[in-house]
């Protein structure tokens, strides 16, 4: 049988967990592997997994088909960055199709934008309309030393290359105490300008990355306090599910997003799993259960195990994530990290 032919559908069941919420979002990291090495993210001199432990881009497509039968509307791929994985936009434009059919709702990414003037135009083609960018500065020299392997012409380039080609951009900035707090202002102004959302996100304690973060951890409380004294921030409802809360810059008219899982969980309203490239499945970012999806996937073409296996986890679907900041230390951490599960 072939790996792309849709499977029979053995159960329709929403993907529903012990705490009622209803699972209508995957993130699929497609590789744990980048051309960047963020500080906060990766140590310098990471070790990657072995070529065969990745699942193939045909069986990331099946597992995608498995999720959507279980009502996922919403996927987006992450990584690691998901633009260095070698034949990508085959399966980009083969999950697109389902956009295209109105079985998902999006397809979307998260990356770093150093291939994006190569495959803007691509994305928008194969039916992808919003990505979120990461960039945490826009002075070239800081950004090399944030990225450690980064250049920033390469990124900006790229996002120019994605506005240009229609696709909505949403900035997302991890705030760093020392680096690149006072600059965040004029990110924010200059991102508005562009007609992008902008996102701050606190650092979290995700893998050992030979560094202290709490050297450079902003609460984002702090930072809402000095951007209020500059702008009128008004409050938004819009919530995704996610973790972040909204507000609209009045004097930009653009929209402001904080990302605080230290200072404040938003974990009630979760919708979302998330699958690494070996086919693990997390229920949560912040914890370390995980169920394996790949031996069930490969053992037979028939999605019974696998059906089987997606159960097991919704049903140990944790509460949310125990990322705290205790006598000045991060506490609830993990060994994992972000590139591995999919930021
Ligand atoms: N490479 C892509 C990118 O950078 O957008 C996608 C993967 S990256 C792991 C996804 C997001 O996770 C990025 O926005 C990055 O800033 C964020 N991230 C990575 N490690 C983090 C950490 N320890 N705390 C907070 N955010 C982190
Ligand atoms: Fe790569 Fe994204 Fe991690 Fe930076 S944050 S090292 S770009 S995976």
């Amino acid at each position: 049988m072939d790996l792309n032919t849709p499977q029979p559908l053995l159960t329709s069941e929403p993907m529903v967990d012990p705490f009622g919420r209803t699972i209508s979002y995957l993130r699929l990291s497609v590789t744990d592997r980048c051309d960047f090495r963020c500080v906060y993210c990766m140590s310098e001199h990471m070790t990657f997994l072995p070529k065969r432990d990745l699942l193939s881009l045909e069986e990331l497509e099946r597992l995608c088909g498995v999720f959507m039968t279980r009502g996922v509307r919403k996927i987006r791929l992450t990584g690691g960055e998901p633009l260095v994985r070698r034949g990508i936009m085959e399966l980009i434009g083969n999950l697109g199709a389902h956009v295209k059919s109105g079985q998902l709702d999006e397809l979307t990414i998260t990356t770093n934008a150093s291939q994006l003037s190569r495959f803007a135009t691509d994305l928008y083609a194969a039916g992808v309309r919003r990505i979120n960018v990461s960039i945490d500065t826009l002075e070239a020299e800081k950004f090399a030393s944030i990225t450690r392997w980064g250049r920033l012409h390469q990124v900006l380039d790229g996002i120019t290359a994605a506005l240009e080609a229609g696709l909505k951009v949403k900035l997302n900035t991890v705030a760093l105490k020392g680096i690149n707090d006072t600059e965040i202002p004029s990110m924010i102004e200059w991102a508005h300008g562009l007609g992008m959302d902008f996102t701050v996100i606190e650092v979290m304690p995700l893998g050992e990355v030979g560094e202290n973060r709490m050297d450079n951890f902003l609460p984002l409380s702090e930072l809402r306090e000095t951007l209020s004294q500059r702008w009128t921030m008004e409050d938004l409802a819009d919530r995704t599910g996610g973790p972040a809360s909204y507000v609209r810059v009045r004097e930009t008219g653009g929209r402001l997003g904080f990302i605080t899982p230290l200072s404040n969980n938003f974990c009630e309203g979760c919708n979302r799993v998330r699958v690494s490239c070996t086919g693990q499945l997390y229920t949560c970012l912040g914890q370390e259960g995980s169920i394996e999806l790949r031996e069930p996937l490969r053992a037979s073409l028939n999605n019974e195990a696998l059906d089987q296996a997606i159960n097991k986890a919704i049903g140990s679907k944790p509460k949310g994530h125990d990322f705290g900041i205790e006598g000045g230390k991060m506490t609830g951490g993990i060994a994992r990290h972000m590139s591995e599960t999919g930021g």
